[in-house]
């Protein structure tokens, strides 16, 4: 006999039914943005058919779990835009949320299980399940648990579990291929006697994931079960709980893992460590995250949604990104804003293949949202990172607001994260530079540098009004009238009045640096240099 998924859910396209999906996070501290990839097509799948996205906590494993650890993930999830109709904080019509607090709901499905023999009692201890593990592993033969019970009828088994109650096993029938038909996958066949009767229910009473889940899909109304692809095998015993329960399977969708860049391994929390390169490292302590505080939160490397949050991404880039991520509208398009995704949005185009995690793209599409925000939003996202860095003062004055709005300006499509301001806003909010040793030995102690520019200092001095193009007419003239490359002079320029060789243009510098400071740092460069205090 063959149990069949090929149930489809009544859903609003259909008229009769609002289609249901749901993210079932366990509470770990941090959200993944595999995790979120896979919450995105959920949500998407719901937006797009005018339906509901339940958030749905899955801490069972009551150990592990503590409050503080769902924190960042409502946090992540509300950041990122991605609003959930039913769960934690905004409760709903089937709650609880939280899958410690239906224990009850748990209990009596699973009395109801007993009482139509599809569950029995097993009281086999630890000591003699492992005793049966070891002699299949000596015979070589899979380990396939059935216990004792297994045959006994429902009555003598409603009567053993009250007199005693233990660790209940649902009774998988035999005698079954469980075909699938994901969405993803496509179809996709298990033998049932490959499946070793699971355990729905410690002897404890807490219910476990296979079960759990389950039940609440049934009770939740859930019509698409889109999940991670490591879910697949544990589909199949689902199937034939929901059979059992005598309820209507939903659409199972399982998508492909998220893997590493350049890589074929999974992209996991403590592997992605190693993707905080020194670069990014220099950024977080820019930003003011000294070493120790890193190592701390260890939720800060490339694999949670907190990193790019505190790296100064736009939340939009990065759901554009993940959305993207093993999702295509066509063949061509990347930049796709959420109205976009959301109008087609659809699971027969997410791949079926294991999708690599490409940060320069992400950086790149962060890049684009971060050129359409409008300019006071701009500065707006910049500000905390510089207050933050001690570079401006709080509360800020209207003065270094403006300058601060001038730098962004100036900045153009340099700055794609809010923290990049640190990297080109810095020379002109500290009150000395600080000079890149490199940059002064390649720029400034080059033969004839320093000569130069003692001989442009009073061509500054004398330009007016400072701005950019005149200061740009005003150096050209002089190199012309020397015969020189002006690339011999707007390096020396550069190093000496912000210390470093990158930046925003040059003549958008000086002027916002202003005539009096431009010319007091080359004055004290020059000066520096003759001391050799510079390198
Ligand atoms: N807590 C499980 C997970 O995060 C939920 C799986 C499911 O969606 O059924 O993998």
């Amino acid at each position: 006999m063959m149990v069949d998924s090929n149930g489809s859910p009544n859903c609003k396209d259909d008229g009769i039914m609002t289609i249901r999906t749901r993210f079932a996070p366990s509470p770990t501290g941090y959200l993944h943005i595999g995790g979120v990839r896979t919450a995105l097509f959920n949500w998407l799948l719901a937006r797009r058919h005018g339906g509901q996205f339940i958030l749905r906590i899955d801490d069972t494993d009551t150990e592990r779990n503590r409050a503080e650890a769902l924190q960042p993930i409502l946090d992540g999830f509300r950041w990122l835009g991605i609003d959930w109709d039913e769960g934690p904080e905004v409760g709903g019509p089937v709650g609880p949320y939280f899958q410690s607090q239906r224990q009850q709901t748990y209990l009596d499905a699973a009395m109801r299980l007993l009482q139509t023999g599809w569950v029995y009692p097993d009281y086999l201890t630890r000591e003699q399940l492992d005793a049966e593990k070891k002699a299949a592993d000596a015979a070589k033969k899979p380990y396939l648990h059935r216990g004792p019970h297994r045959n006994t009828p429902a009555e003598e088994c409603v009567r053993l579990y009250q007199a005693q109650p233990t660790t209940l096993r649902f009774k998988i029938p035999t005698d079954r291929v469980v075909v699938l038909h994901d969405l993803i996958c496509g179809t996709c066949e298990q033998r049932a006697d490959l499946i070793g009767d699971p355990v729905i229910l410690r002897a404890d009473g807490r219910a476990l994931y296979n079960f759990a889940s389950v039940v609440d899909d049934v009770l939740m109304g859930i019509t698409h079960v889109i999940r991670a692809r490591e879910h697949l095998s544990n589909t199949y015993t689902q199937v034939l709980i929901f059979e059992a329960l005598g309820a209507k399977l939903p659409l199972f969708a399982h998508v492909p893992v998220v893997n590493e860049p350049k890589s074929k391994k999974k992209l996991s929390k403590r592997d992605m460590a190693k993707f905080v390169t020194p670069e990014i490292r220099a950024k977080l302590h820019a930003i003011g995250w000294t070493d120790e505080q890193i190592a701390q939160r260890d939720d800060l490397n490339p694999a949670t949604v907190a990193f790019y949050r505190e790296m100064g991404y736009l939340p939009a880039g990065l759901v554009n990104y993940l959305g993207r991520l093993g999702w295509s509208l066509d063949d061509k398009s990347e930049f796709i804003p959420l109205e976009q995704m959301i109008a087609h949005f659809s699971l027969e185009r997410v791949n079926d293949s294991p999708a690599s995690f490409d940060p320069d793209k992400l950086y790149w599409l962060a890049g684009e949202y971060m050129r359409l925000l409008p300019l006071p939003e701009k500065v707006a996202g910049c500000l905390p990172f510089l207050q933050r860095a001690g570079l401006v003062s709080e509360p800020l004055d209207e003065a270094t607001r403006a300058k601060v709005e001038r730098i962004v300006v100036a900045c153009g499509e340099r700055i794609k994260l809010f923290s990049d301001i640190l990297i080109y806003g810095s020379p002109f909010l500290r009150a000395e530079p600080v000079y890149d040793s490199k940059a002064v030995e390649k720029r400034l102690k080059k033969p004839g540098a320093v000569e130069l520019l003692r001989q442009f200092l009073p061509v500054l001095a004398a330009t007016e009004p400072f701005d950019a193009p005149t200061l740009d007419a005003a150096l050209h003239q002089f190199c012309t009238d020397r015969g020189i490359k002006p690339a011999e002079l707007v390096h020396p320029v550069r190093v000496a009045t912000t210390g470093t060789e990158v930046g925003i243009g040059l003549f958008d510098a000086l002027a916002i640096l202003g005539k009096p400071e431009v010319v007091r740092r080359i004055e004290k460069c020059l000066h520096l240099l003759a001391t050799s205090e510079t390198a």
